[in-house]
């Protein structure tokens, strides 16, 4: 199987968001499930746990599940409140539990005759899968294992059962590295010629484990406990802890889950599915999780117990194996089982609505349920699985959209890396754009250039990347900067061209001149190979392999059925032809943001460029414009084309004009020889432009106020593309959008211009050039005055990267460097310029959203941050009531997905 990690969407799982089953029972913090007594049910995933909700549901359904209680997260709440302990009240409440099923099964904990055993696994709120702790067969010790061998007249039996007690306690409780354990059995097999587990007699599992005490005692220092009350106590204090380790506080960052949620612990009686040849255990989902096939899927063991079928011990044995060699599957070795099995599988589908991934035991042919679960499967499967559940009935399409976690969709649209392939991490950044790249490494976008032409995949290594690497991003798989943040220029030109990107990489030392990286001990010279996962952030040694996505139609369909329900408009960030083709192949319904300065930075365009920055006279200039003027027509007439009948917004030039001056001496040299002008004189002008905060510097509209003969050549440019286009019997929508504007008189000054630039092309033309002026509103100052802003605009289009940076004062392009903690000592949850910071500018942009609006109640409004392509900050703006989102055209299929789920959320909230 691969590709397993396709998720379902938990971020909007109704039953997370109820916390009416918290408040209502303050001091109760264990609930029962079984056939006796079953105190939850599976809306109460926050307090039970996933698990613990969903073991309590099926014991409602009156399914096979051994008897249990769960310990409830608002309990591991509590423990941490009394720093880590377990308090003598709930302990004795614990033992009120126990005895409940002492008295329901008949037997009796710390028993040497007739010993209950339990399982204490963790079950937190969100799936964590292998992220957390299982204790199985808590209960034996020297004289309980003797108990159970005679109980069930099978000693082997009841000292694997011990063993297998041993391992799981020392390594979660203990701290013992499993690892040395392992090592210990198989070197016992070995000598005694063993290749399987089940070929260890019970004196061979005796003398293990005595190996496993002694190595235990060395190791930590500790006795092996014989208590089990003592190993209870302490089961669940590790397992409480075990929130908080590493593994699972490191799974939890990587899927922006949140910390406080806490984890269950679920306390189940033992069944056994290692009491011989008529038990077994495994996993099963309901259906094909790869390539999702109506059939049920899964593998299963013989005489085995919990982890044995994944951790590969012996190979699994397929539960119905439809090519040909079924001898061996359960339906045939376990009829009855298998066909209980089946219609379980069926009754829990119809009952979830969604495919399950269950867990089972078969104890001397009696089948037990432990967990169901939604199942994870690939991407193309969950497609396949949607369509099929809702022609079948059992969802409707809105349930259906609201599965889907839209992220998820970026498997199918970048090459993602295969997990299992991931051996030598060498270091992580921001996962700036998804999906993965392999190429050699090179520092500078002429070497990027020079090999990419030799038919060589490169990675562009950077400190940061400036507009002048274009062109060495565009010839590279992908990009990897060691400082910048989610909206620094690296992030937001990878993610409109969809190649794989990680930043803000502070471990990286590079060294341009030497053609080195150093990333801690590891040193790395141009032409080595790396490989990138853009939707982790891990940089990995050598080669990984990747497997690229193919949409089927399934995708379409989906994109089409978002469609269906939603109300906010999607429209991409482009500037480029091979950009707006994409956003149309995506079902982009316009372009939102084509930032013309992307335009000036081509190798046969960015000198002309610089001769209009560093022009002496108005006369230089305009020879200069003249030359651009030419081709941004042409870059217009094929925008405005190929978006035949969408709008296409405009974006007048924005960023400071150093942006496109040469930095270094030898780029210096270039462009003095190419232009015929001194070095001195390009230094000097060079030096002139620079700005200590360029960001707030001489840009954006400042520059027209400044140098107006720039707008005015993008204007004509555009009017002549759009006539050009009229007379073609097209029908281009063009938008003008004036970037950085703050006093409604900027704007006032600037659309007159424009406006009378216009109208002189009309003149020229002889034809109509309705062309609408709109501004961005990235700045707090303009949301403040939107209403008289609103005067002057025909429309606002918000621009959220500098509307954060300029109200939080944090530099978007710095923020890589110190964000992290920010997140790490949870001051923020989320990085705000990947997902819009709702209560500072998000209540800016409603404030002028209403101010706006109440000057000119129709004026269109939509926002081409970042923020654009992000589901969370999507339903925002879905419900400030936005008429349209931009984002980058690899992230449209996700903003139409989220459009669609936000419609459907808000209508449920409402009623
Ligand atoms: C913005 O600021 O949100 C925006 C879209 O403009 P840019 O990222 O080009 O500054
Ligand atoms: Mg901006």
């Amino acid at each position: 199987m691969s590709d397993l990690s396709f998720n379902v969407n938990t971020s909007k799982d109704p039953s997370l968001e109820n916390n009416k089953m918290i408040n209502k029972e303050t001091h109760k913090y264990i609930y029962h499930f079984g056939k006796n007594q079953t105190d939850g049910d599976a809306s109460m995933k926050q307090l039970l746990g996933s698990k613990g909700s969903n073991l309590a549901e099926m014991s409602r359904l009156g399914l096979p599940v051994p008897p249990g209680f769960t310990l409830s997260t608002k309990l591991c709440h509590l423990f941490y409140k009394e720093n880590q302990n377990l308090p003598e009240s709930i302990k004795n409440s614990i033992k009120k539990s126990i005895e409940s099923l002492e008295i329901e099964l008949g037997k009796k904990f710390n028993d040497p005759n007739n010993p209950l055993l339990i399982s204490v696994r963790s079950g937190a709120p969100i799936s964590m899968p292998g992220m957390m702790d299982t204790i199985l067969n808590l209960g034996l010790n020297e004289k309980t294992v003797e108990g159970l061998s005679q109980l069930f007249q099978n000693p082997r039996f009841a000292w694997d059962s011990y063993r297998r007690f041993i391992q799981m306690y020392s390594d979660v409780v203990m701290g013992m590295n499993s690892s040395l354990l392992e090592t210990h059995l198989e070197d016992y097999k070995n000598q005694k010629n063993y290749t399987s587990d089940t070929q260890l007699t019970a004196t061979d599992w005796k003398n293990v484990i005595t190996y496993f005490k002694e190595s235990i005692l060395q190791c930590t220092g500790k006795v092996f406990p014989e208590d089990p009350w003592n190993q209870l106590w302490e089961s669940i204090k590790a397992i409480f802890n075990s929130w908080n380790n590493p593994r699972a506080v490191i799974y939890r960052k990587m899927q922006g889950e949140t910390s406080c949620l806490g984890t269950a612990v679920n306390i189940q009686s033992m069944v056994f599915g290692n009491r011989g040849n008529d038990c077994a255990t495994g996993v099963i989902f309901t259906r094909n999780p790869s390539t999702g096939e109506k059939s049920i899927f899964g593998e299963f063991l013989i005489n085995a117990q919990g982890e044995d079928v994944v951790a590969g011990i012996r190979t699994p044995q397929m539960i119905l194996n439809t090519n040909g060699n079924s001898e061996k599957d359960l339906k045939n070795l376990m009829p009855n089982s298998f066909d209980e099995l089946s219609n379980l599988c069926n009754k829990l589908e119809k009952h979830y609505k969604y495919v399950q991934d269950i867990e089972f035991t078969i104890e001397k042919n009696k089948l037990w349920l432990l967990q169901t679960r939604n199942a994870k499967c690939s991407s193309i499967a969950q497609l396949k699985i949607i369509f099929d559940l809702i022609e079948e009935g059992l969802l409707t399409e809105k349930e259906a959209l609201t599965k889907i976690d839209p992220f998820s969709l970026n498997k199918l649209l970048h090459p993602s890396i295969d997990e299992k392939d991931k051996k030598v991490i060498l270091t992580k950044g921001l996962p700036a754009s998804p999906g993965g790249a392999i190429g050699k490494i090179v520092f500078n976008n002429q070497r990027a250039v020079e090999l990419q032409k030799q038919g060589l995949s490169v990675i562009l290594v950077r400190t940061e990347t400036s507009p002048e690497d274009i062109n060495g991003m565009i010839s590279s798989q992908g990009i990897l900067t060691a400082r910048g943040g989610m909206t620094s220029h690296a992030a937001v030109v990878a993610r409109s061209m969809g190649k794989p990107c990680i930043v803000g990489c502070g471990s990286l030392h590079i060294n341009e001149i030497n053609k080195e990286l150093k990333i801690k001990d590891k040193l790395l010279r141009e032409g080595d190979e790396i490989t990138i996962d853009g939707s982790t952030g891990e940089v990995l040694l050598g080669v990984i392999q990747t497997k690229t996505p193919k949409l089927d139609e399934n995708f379409f369909k989906l994109m089409k059925l978002s469609d269906k329900y939603t109300k906010l408009e999607v429209r991409a960030n482009a500037d480029t032809s091979s950009d707006a083709k994409k956003a149309k192949e995506f079902g982009a319904t316009g372009i939102g943001l084509c930032r013309t300065e992307h335009m000036f930075f081509a190798s046969n365009r960015i000198n002309i460029m610089r001769k209009m920055i560093l022009a002496d006279n108005s006369d230089e200039r305009q020879e200069a414009l003249n030359e651009l003027f030419v081709m941004q027509k042409k870059d217009f007439h094929e925008l405005l084309d190929i978006m035949d009948g969408c709008p296409v917004t405009i974006r007048l030039l924005d960023p400071p004009l150093h942006e496109f001056l040469p930095c270094t001496k030898e780029d210096i040299k270039k462009l003095s020889e190419n232009l015929h002008w001194s070095e001195d004189k390009i230094s000097t002008k060079v030096n002139l432009l620079k700005e200590s905060n360029p960001m707030l510097g001489h840009r954006g509209c400042r520059l027209a106020i400044t140098f107006p003969e720039i707008y005015l050549m993008q204007t004509k440019a555009l009017s002549e593309a759009y006539a050009e286009l009229k007379l073609q019997n097209k029908n281009p929508q063009a938008e003008i959008m004036i970037p950085l504007v703050s006093f409604s008189k900027e704007l006032k000054f600037l659309r007159k211009i424009i406006k009378e630039q216009i109208q002189n092309r009309e003149e020229k033309l002889k034809t109509k050039i309705p062309i609408p002026i709109g501004t961005m509103i990235e700045l707090p100052r303009t949301c403040l005055q939107a209403n008289a802003i609103a005067e002057e605009a025909d429309f606002f289009s918000f621009g959220t990267n500098d509307l954060t940076q300029t109200t939080l004062g944090i530099s978007r392009d710095d923020a890589g460097k110190f964000l992290s903690s920010y997140i790490n000592q949870k001051l923020f949850s989320k990085d705000p310029f990947s997902s819009v910071d709702k209560e500072g500018v998000g209540e800016l942009i409603k404030l002028a959203i209403n101010r706006g609006r109440l000057k000119k109640a129709n004026l269109k409004m939509g926002i081409c941050g970042e923020h654009g392509g992000d589901p969370e900050s999507i339903q925002f703006f879905h419900d400030i009531n936005l008429d349209y989102v931009s984002c980058s055209p690899y992230r449209v299929p996700i903003a139409r997905l989220s459009a669609a789920q936000s419609a459907i959320n808000k209508e449920r909230e409402e009623g």
